[in-house]
């Protein structure tokens, strides 16, 4: 059971969790007609009073692009303003995840975006580590990713989880810890809820942004961090043979933020991981704002 955060913003105003609810006609609730986000947030290490949200206004922007294509204009900035006040009203104590949620709030049924009411909640909960932190087995997935031309893929549309539920689900059935999907290309894609990178003789690659992956916030910081450190970064497709090869692969995401994979179906992956360890310290040095080079990414509450 989860430590949820004792306050969300539901119907406009801020309310107990516990009160929270919505009824079983909910439209979005049948035909999956729903978006959200999640990003993390942590008492700063040096500021009991201040909380850190990492790259909020991102998040924000990325979360009203997909309440578009639910017909729903949702600015930026109006998210912005509830979650600054959903954590003031929260005082969060330890590191913690946010989710907004965007949906078709009637009750009724017939799948449709028009003559519809959509609704924005959000809600919170203590979040670790999602994955260890250690290394994890993947295993690849019988589920392909969807397409772009079926299901927009840049919007984090509630709906097209089944596929990750699926996908995840299998592989920790069969004994892995997560699982890789390919692209209807057959191309490796993404992971049930991260991005996924390989290192290949010093060069960081990830498959791009035309490859039906989600666009990742971690994965834009990752690929920004490792230029800026000096890496070569390649946008490209990735065939399943290099996963099994690659010097380094890892995962990124906000749940779980770098997580390195030590297997891949029966591949064993070498344990020394050099690339991922440097942009793993880089991120959580800027997450936990000890790091001024890229302070602009930590938005900064004053619980004072
Ligand atoms: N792909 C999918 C399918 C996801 O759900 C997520 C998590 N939001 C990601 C990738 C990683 O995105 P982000 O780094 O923005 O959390």
């Amino acid at each position: 059971m989860h430590n949820f955060l004792p306050t969300a913003y539901f119907q406009g105003k801020f309310v107990p969790f516990i009160d929270a609810n919505i009824s079983i006609a909910t439209h979005a609730l049948h035909y999956g007609t729903g978006a959200f986000g999640g990003l993390r947030g942590i008492p700063d290490p040096a500021d009991a009073n201040q909380i850190l949200l990492f790259r909020l206004e991102r998040h924000c922007r990325r979360l009203s692009n997909s309440a578009k294509f639910l017909h729903f204009d949702l600015p930026a900035d109006k998210i912005e303003h509830v979650i600054v006040d959903f954590v003031k009203q929260n005082r969060p104590t330890k590191s913690f995840y946010i989710r907004p949620f965007v949906y078709t709030s009637d009750l009724g049924i017939a799948p449709r975006l028009h003559n519809i009411e959509k609704d924005f909640f959000v809600y919170g909960l203590e979040l670790g580590d999602y994955l260890s932190p250690d290394g994890i087995a993947c295993r690849i997935s019988s589920w392909t990713r969807q397409e772009d031309r079926s299901f927009p893929l840049r919007g984090k549309i509630s709906g097209a989880y089944i596929a990750s539920a699926l996908a995840k689900t299998e592989a920790v059935a069969s004994g892995f810890d997560e699982a890789l999907l390919m692209n209807s290309q057959g191309k490796v894609c993404e992971a049930s809820g991260m991005n996924v990178f390989i290192v290949r003789d010093g060069k960081l690659i990830t498959p791009g942004s035309d490859q039906d992956i989600l666009e990742g916030i971690t994965r834009d910081s990752v690929v920004t961090l490792a230029k800026h450190l000096g890496i070569d970064v390649i946008e490209r497709p990735i065939d399943k043979s290099e996963l099994l090869i690659a010097d380094e692969v890892f995962l990124s995401g906000t749940a779980a933020k770098v997580t390195p994979v030590k297997r891949v179906e029966n591949y064993t992956l070498p344990t020394e991981r050099p690339i991922t360890e440097k942009l793993r310290e880089k991120l959580t040095a800027i997450t936990e704002n000890r790091d001024s080079e890229f302070s602009d990414w930590v938005y900064k509450i004053s619980l004072a």
